[in-house]
């Protein structure tokens, strides 16, 4: 992203983005004296949310198609339960945090748990997660002196089932509705092969419950979607989706067919108590195997809490070569006895916790719209975000790229936006939840002057982008300071931003070429700047003028051409010279530098006060000229006996001239290119020669490297 300087447009946040658990927030509130007052604005916020969250919700749970990203819908859950635990009047029983899942669908009857199916807590990164650790092992260590061990297992991103067993005999198969009672789906659960019908105890108990999760193999759900986009139906969101929607297919020869999983993570045993009974959460994995069900296998004991971060970070990284999908990690208290101390919020059992994996998308809320100025000119906005945790870092900005895209989607100061890593680098906005925009709130504009120096600005025709185009903006002379002095340019140590700043800003510097005309007495008078770092710099300019012609090319800053362009024309035009004379085409004709390239190279040639920059920079002693470079590219060699093609038209050299002098000095010029050719020599609208040459790897040369090598010999 472009660095720049700019203005700002400014929204005063009232809330905050929960990154806290629920129970430390409530342990700071509990620290707060005054009870905040819910301002109507906060309790309109709060009712969107709700609305938002119950509407996701249902489409989610009840029609098993989402119509947000889980990470998304978490989010606005946290904002939704930060809000109400700060202004505990606004809590009502039908809030989305107060339930568990959604109620029954009327399809199936509805069965009363013999046990409530709990949620788990969340936690979103390792921040949050030793939270919670560290909170309950001062509990441990306060009440006990147990040594905390761990059981950590794969969170399956699929449905809850509830599986009671009599006599060993699988009787009911219920979903968990909202927790206390689910849907009886027992006739479709029989279809679930990896469920066994009867289990393997030879004295089984009256009365045996396990609990897990049903999900659908990844190629399965491929195949179910491919299928279904056959015969033209509707396609399944995701696998979690499909699996909840098959499971309340009231036709159980469908469910057969879908091929639906089951991995068993719990087990209730009538007597829990007897000797023979597993007394850990490890135990009863191991019996469950054993009874016939399909545990996963990476489940893993963990003696430490680094054994469990190690965990977790490694199923991050490893997750996506599973053959079914994962949302996290679920962290287990193991011994029994300590679950039981540690008993049940509304909600969670309080021993065990999900770790989500980091959200590749998150909603936040757009504080400003800064717009930068970059040093072509080019007005870039910028949101500036509440901060929100994005795989694994804190997310404050994002690129708003130009003003086509601000207007696409509308993106507003004070708009609840998703924002995502493109490419894992620079965040962008990809969308707004429109539902949650404040009342009043105006569209946004692109200012018509520039936000650094005042002028207007233009958006030149076909063009997205907003430009200043005033040479002497202050924020296109610091970006075009910084760029010559980076250290692919000109490699100047110690001029920094902050210097070039200070600079511009004091009048010192108005171009790159003032820069070789500052002194010690002049530096020292900035900020936080000694006589000994002073001179260092003025060292550090005056070394420059060592730097080879390609990379001052580069480091003037002409728009598109990078650092590869630079060098390859540093290396068919090894004089500055040449490329303030040079005709478009003759640029145009250049290997790898298209028509844009050349039409800009071209065209700042043509700029007198630019013509006049080259000449003080040549006055001051930089390198505008390849000297080095052709020696390196082109080893002098014999000529004598080399083959030569000619192709184009030369820039002063007439065909018959340029045969002439390869002659002379013994080489030989012949009209087709072959593996024997040496040398092509190139000029203005080149011909299908060049391609061939390429294709043979042939060394190309222009006139001006012609000449040098002719010379050399
Ligand atoms: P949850 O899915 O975050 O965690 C609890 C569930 O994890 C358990 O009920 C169980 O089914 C499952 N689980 C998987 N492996 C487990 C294991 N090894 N041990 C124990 N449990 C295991 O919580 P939830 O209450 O089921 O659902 C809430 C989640 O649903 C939200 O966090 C959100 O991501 C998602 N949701 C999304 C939307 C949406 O619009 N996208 C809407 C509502 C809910």
């Amino acid at each position: 992203m472009g660095r720049g300087f700019g203005l700002r447009l400014s929204f005063q946040s009232q809330f905050t983005l929960n990154e806290k658990s629920d129970r430390s927030l409530k342990e700071k509130n509990k620290t707060k004296d005054i009870v905040a007052q819910a301002t109507p604005e906060i309790k309109q916020r709060v009712q969107e949310l709700r609305q938002l969250l119950q509407k996701a919700s249902y489409a989610y749970y009840a029609l098993d198609a989402p119509v947000m990203e889980d990470a998304v819908y978490d989010q606005l859950y946290r904002q939704l339960q930060e809000l109400e635990i700060t202004y505990p009047e606004l809590i009502v029983p039908e809030s989305p945090t107060q339930r568990v899942g959604e109620e029954p669908a009327s399809e199936f009857s509805s069965v009363r748990h013999n046990i409530p199916l709990y949620s788990l807590e969340n936690a979103f990164n390792l921040e949050e997660f030793s939270q919670w650790q560290q909170r309950w092992q001062r509990h441990l260590s306060d009440n006990s002196a147990v040594d905390a061990e761990y059981v950590c297992e794969l969170k399956i991103d699929g449905s809850a089932l509830a599986l009671t067993y009599e006599q060993g005999i699988l009787v009911r198969g219920v979903t968990r509705g909202d927790g206390i009672t689910g849907e009886d789906i027992t006739q479709n659960v029989r279809t679930i092969r990896s469920i066994p019908l009867r289990i393997n105890l030879p004295e089984a108990p009256a009365f045996v419950e396990v609990r897990g999760e049903a999900f659908l193999p990844l190629d399965v759900f491929e195949q179910i979607n491919q299928e279904r986009s056959q015969a033209g139906e509707q396609l399944f969101a995701n696998p979690r989706n499909a699996a909840a929607g098959t499971l309340r297919q009231l036709d159980s020869r469908i469910v057969a067919q879908r091929r639906l999983d089951f991995f068993a993570y719990t087990l209730h045993l009538e007597n829990q108590e007897l000797d023979n009974n597993p007394k850990s959460q490890w135990e009863a994995l191991e019996l469950l195997q054993k009874l016939g069900f399909r545990v996963n296998p990476h489940r893993r004991f963990c003696a430490s809490w680094q054994d469990v971060n190690d965990y977790y970070e490694y199923w991050d990284r490893r997750r996506q070569n599973l053959p079914y999908l994962t949302d996290g990690i679920v962290v287990k208290f193991n011994s029994f006895a300590l679950q039981e101390q540690l008993g049940f919020t509304q909600k969670f059992p309080r021993w065990a916790i999900a770790l989500k994996y980091p959200a590749q998308e998150a909603p936040t809320r757009v504080e400003e719209i800064i717009i930068n100025v970059g040093r072509t000119g080019a007005l870039t906005p910028m949101a500036r975000l509440q901060p929100v945790q994005l795989s694994g870092t804190t997310v404050q900005r994002a690129t708003l790229h130009n003003s086509d895209f601000i207007a696409q989607l509308d993106v507003r100061v004070g708009d609840t936006v998703i924002v995502r890593k493109a490419g894992e680098i620079i965040p962008e906005v990809v969308r707004v939840l429109p539902q949650l925009r404040p009342d009043g709130v105006e569209s946004f504009q692109m200012p018509s002057h520039c936000p650094v120096c005042g002028q207007p600005v233009v958006r030149p025709n076909s063009e997205a982008v907003i430009r200043c185009i005033n040479a002497s903006c202050p924020a296109i002379v610091k970006g075009t300071l910084t760029h010559w002095a980076s250290r692919d340019a000109l490699d100047i140590n110690g001029l920094g931003e902050k210097i070039v700043e200070q600079l511009v800003d004091k009048s010192l510097v108005f171009s790159v070429a003032d820069l070789y005309d500052l002194t010690v007495e002049q530096l020292v008078s900035l900020e936080r700047m000694g006589k000994k770092s002073a001179e260092k710099l003025i060292a550090a300019i005056s070394q420059s003028k060592t730097q080879p012609w390609f990379r001052v090319l580069y480091g003037l800053g002409i728009r598109h051409v990078g650092r590869v362009n630079a060098k390859t024309l540093a290396e068919q035009f090894p004089t500055v010279e040449q490329l303030i004379e040079v005709s478009l085409a003759n640029i145009e004709s250049v290997y790898g530098i298209g028509p844009e390239i050349a039409h800009s190279v071209y065209s700042w040639f043509q700029v007198s006060s630019n013509q006049k920059l080259i000449e003080r920079l040549g006055n001051a002693g930089l390198q505008l000229a390849a000297k080095i470079e052709t020696k390196v590219t082109f080893k002098p060699q014999s000529v004598r006996g080399k083959s030569f093609v000619i192709t184009g038209t030369l820039p002063t050299l007439k065909r018959d001239q340029a045969k002439d002098l390869i002659h002379k000095a013994g080489g030989k010029v012949t009209s087709s290119i072959s593996s024997k050719t040496n040398y092509l020599v190139v000029g203005e609208a080149a011909g299908s020669k060049l391609e061939k040459a390429q294709a043979l790897g042939i060394t190309q040369l222009n006139e001006a490297q012609l000449l040098t090598l002719l010379e050399s010999d």
